[in-house]
């Protein structure tokens, strides 16, 4: 099934591309919840976070590899910043194409809610 996140990346609906490599594809959340919140997803298509499981070491650690150098090419390795993955009904996911949040620009409160 197509997502949004599929038109995104195919260039169909537009987006805040902050980063792309042959891994990975980040642009910013049109709702942000932090000063920057930018979403990343993986240019090899997978549904959802337990898709991992399936995914082979290269892939995965591909993937978590783009996260990381997308949150130092935002600037956030000095602060710090949160990766958060929503997953199913429980953890709010509402598009059913992998990505991570990424989180940063002021201090971040724990535990989430
Ligand atoms: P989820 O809730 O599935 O973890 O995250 C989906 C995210 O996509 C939400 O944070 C939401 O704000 C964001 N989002 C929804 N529609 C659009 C859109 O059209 N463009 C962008 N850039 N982000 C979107």
């Amino acid at each position: 099934m197509e997502t949004l996140f599929d038109k995104i990346l195919a260039g169909e609906i537009p987006a805040t591309v902050v980063h792309q490599d042959d891994d990975v594809f980040a642009f910013k959340d049109i709702n942000p919840q932090a000063p920057v919140h930018v979403l990343v997803i993986p240019k090899k298509r997978a549904r959802g976070f337990e898709s991992l499981k399936d995914a082979t070491a290269a892939d995965a650690g591909a993937f978590i590899a783009g996260v990381a150098r997308v949150a130092e090419k935002l600037g956030l390795e000095e602060n710090g910043y949160r990766v958060v993955f929503n997953i199913g009904k429980d953890g709010q996911q509402t598009v059913e194409y992998l990505h991570a949040h990424i989180l940063g620009g002021r201090k971040l409160s724990w535990p989430p809610g």
